[in-house]
């Protein structure tokens, strides 16, 4: 694939598609649940991501499912959403282990479940019966299952993660800990916001392009037409007399698929949801979309016995 884009600039409008042939919704429970049907197969493996719709918080007039602690909510409305959530992926028994996630590199093995929440972006396990759980609303959730040597990972990966690299040190930290190969890991990658929504600014753009040769495919041009071609700004090293433009859009799925494919999975084995979350409003939470009254969706992965 070319390290450069040298088509000249075109306003395609961009898919909106909502139907990733990989991923199925399920009603559950009065809930409406997100999964891979590569890892639905799986007998052992307990996986899903959340919805807004049909919780006990109050949002816009609307009851929804928000199960991250947030100010405008109740931590009693969360625990119980929680516990909905739990009961309608099948796995309420099972101890829920949420970080305090800080967009860091920062990866947890967990052999049991933690007496207090942890601070990072990452959990892995080989046990049974652990709960690990990523927190959203934009950023990409990752889950990976390793049917080889049966273990399982949840990563938060927003633009810092992924330029940190937390999905390609999640993978390594799975080598090392579990024996894992990563050509036999499954990665569902699920909804966040978009490259057609995730404006970013130009600084960002040139942190990645100076650390992931095929940057520029993550990028698209900005939506106005006002500024000039950014994609071509952030090409010509050093900048020409062009004023910067403002802000790009980063397609953040497409960089850490490409983190995953980078690490050795197969690309038949990543399956990427199409969702964007501030392309849903009434499907999912998005932060840019509803600001800090956004709820928090939830990816959730366990191992069976
Ligand atoms: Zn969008």
């Amino acid at each position: 694939m070319a390290a450069t884009k040298s088509s000249p600039p075109k306003r395609t409008p961009r898919s909106r598609s909502t139907t990733s042939p990989s991923w199925t919704t399920r009603a559950s429970g009065g809930l409406k649940i997100l999964q891979v049907r590569s890892f639905s197969k799986l007998p052992w493996l307990v996986h899903a991501v959340s919805t807004r719709s049909g919780g006990v918080s109050s949002l816009e007039n609307e009851k929804v499912l928000n199960l991250g602690f947030a100010d405008w909510d109740t931590r009693e409305n969360v625990q119980e959403n929680r516990r909905h959530f739990q009961s309608a992926v099948g796995a309420p028994d099972l101890p829920l282990i949420a970080l305090k996630q800080f967009h860091s590199d920062v990866i947890h093995v967990f052999d049991e479940a933690p007496s207090d929440p942890c601070r990072g972006d990452a959990s892995i396990t080989n046990r049974p019966n652990l709960l690990l759980a990523i927190q959203t609303a934009d950023c990409v959730p990752i889950l990976l299952a390793d049917p080889k040597k049966r273990s399982i990972a949840a990563i938060h990966a927003g633009w810092r993660g992924t330029l940190a690299r937390i999905a390609t040190k999640t993978i390594g930290k799975m080598q090392m800990r579990f024996g894992t190969k990563p050509a036999d890991l499954l990665a569902a990658i699920g909804p966040s916001i978009g490259g057609c929504c995730y404006e970013v600014g130009t600084e960002v753009a040139t942190q990645f392009l100076s650390q992931f040769p095929d940057a520029p495919d993550y990028f698209d041009e900005f939506r106005t037409g006002d500024e000039p071609n950014p994609i071509q700004w952030l090409n010509r090293m050093p900048p020409g007399h062009q004023p910067p433009p403002k802000g790009v859009l980063l397609d953040l799925r497409k960089a850490n698929r490409s983190q995953l494919l980078a690490a050795g999975l197969s690309s038949q084995n990543i399956f990427v949801s199409d969702l964007c979350t501030a392309c849903h409003p009434k499907l999912l939470f998005s932060y840019r979309k509803q600001g800090p009254a956004s709820g928090r969706l939830m990816s959730v992965i366990a191992l069976r016995p």
